[in-house]
């Protein structure tokens, strides 16, 4: 038979939750296929589409221009999880934090940012999760202390936006930009991180434009160069904080497997094939990283790559030997970066900066609920994901 659950489980193995499929986790074109197999015109994908991403419906039931019969099959074959919002939202200045629960009880956090100058009244931006826990063990991060518990589906990435967006709606607020600066490594969970990058860039959906949408990596190299091949004007974060090997295989783990050698490499390729500005993450750790002979070397480090170097407050997670810079060492970092020819700006620490509330959202929850989980997917290895 045309569309039994069998047929469309062996289409879409990949994309299945409790054995339907996902229609959630489908790029366009597949859902363009899932209909086909129904016996159905393009045209319903597109009908799909709109109830998902414009309207953002969370049944079959509600899509009324459907027929009963085309949507008691949908009921039989698919399914459309969402997330489930676990705590009433926290609230700083212009940032709101948001915990959701994913369908097998995994935490995880988002971050919506309202009223940044940059993107215009009524436009918002929001940071995303990409993994539950991260694997790649940053010294001063409390997500690398978690260790990798799973990646995120596509569709648990776009659900974040989603579920954002559905409580600005009758505000008239629209989710404009997305980061992926929220706890995981992006990077090693390229295939999905594409998928849900395609999803919410989708034209007759969310139509999130690429330009829009940027992606925070420790300096996963053969993962940036996959992602310069794609050549999508996607804006490219780095975390550098470090411009020397050693320092930078002490504090971030990824740069014994990759060095700056090889990661500047990587950028240069990506700016190449982009022609997208780089931005490199400096987070500024006491008597660590953030002396001036640092400042020049960060210069020279970086140059001949066109790039904006966001020096970002340490956000004080258990740590027995690190302590934050003063404003003061900040100021003269910065200022001496400057001196070099860079761009180079101090990442505000609450309120209305894009990044502000990002990269180190706080964990207790996540702490609690995977304390004692397995952490089979954690790998050292480093492998460039997906
Ligand atoms: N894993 C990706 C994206 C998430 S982390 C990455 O590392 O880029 C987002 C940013 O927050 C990174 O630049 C990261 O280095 C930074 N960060 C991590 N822990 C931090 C802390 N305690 N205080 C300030 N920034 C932190
Ligand atoms: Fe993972 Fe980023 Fe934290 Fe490093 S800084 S442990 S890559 S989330």
């Amino acid at each position: 038979m045309v569309g039994c659950p069998e047929e469309l489980a062996r289409a879409f193995p990949d994309h299945l939750h409790e054995g339907k499929v996902n229609l959630k986790d489908l790029l366009p074109s597949e859902l363009e296929a899932f209909v086909r197999l129904l016996g159905q015109s393009p045209y319903r994908a597109r009908q799909l589409i709109r109830w998902l991403y414009v309207r953002r419906v969370g049944a079959f039931a509600d899509m009324t221009d459907l027929s009963r019969a085309f949507r008691e099959l949908l009921e039989a074959v698919a399914v459309l999880p969402s997330l489930h919002l676990a705590s009433p939202q926290e609230s700083l200045q212009d940032t709101t934090k948001f915990l959701f629960t994913l369908p097998d009880g995994n935490p995880i956090e988002s971050v919506r940012m309202r009223y940044l100058e940059h993107l215009g009244p009524g436009r918002l931006a929001v940071c995303l999760s990409s993994q539950v826990g991260c694997a790649m063990g940053c010294e001063f991060c409390a997500s690398g202390k978690l260790g990798l518990v799973r990646n995120l589906q596509a569709w648990e990435m776009v659900d974040q936006v989603l579920a954002i967006q559905r409580r600005v709606d009758a505000r008239g607020e629209r989710v404009a930009n997305v980061v992926f600066m929220g706890i995981g490594e992006p990077l090693h969970n390229f295939r999905n991180l594409l998928r849900a990058i395609r999803i919410l860039n989708h034209g007759d959906g969310l139509g999130i434009g690429m330009r829009h949408i940027a992606i925070s990596t420790s300096g996963v190299v053969p993962a940036i160069r996959r992602l310069a091949e794609k050549r999508l004007p996607l804006k490219l974060a780095i975390s550098l904080h470090a411009t020397r090997d050693e320092l930078r295989d002490r504090l971030m783990p990824v740069n014994r497997r990759w060095n700056l050698a090889e990661l500047l490499a990587s950028c240069r390729e990506y700016q190449a094939a982009t022609g997208r500005r780089m931005t490199f993450e400096y987070v500024m750790l006491d008597g660590v990283n953030d002396s001036l002979e640092e400042a020049d070397r960060l210069v020279e480090l970086l140059g001949g790559l066109r790039s904006l170097v966001n020096l970002i407050p340490w956000n004080p997670v258990d740590h027995p030997s690190f302590r934050r810079s003063s404003k003061i060492r900040v100021r003269a970092f910065q200022e001496r970066v400057q001196q070099g020819g860079l761009r180079c700006t101090v990442r505000r620490e609450k309120g209305s900066d894009i990044d502000a509330a990002c990269g180190q959202l706080r964990l207790r929850e996540i702490r609690r609920h995977v304390g004692a989980a397995p952490r089979a997917e954690n790998t050292p290895a480093f492998s460039a994901g997906g």
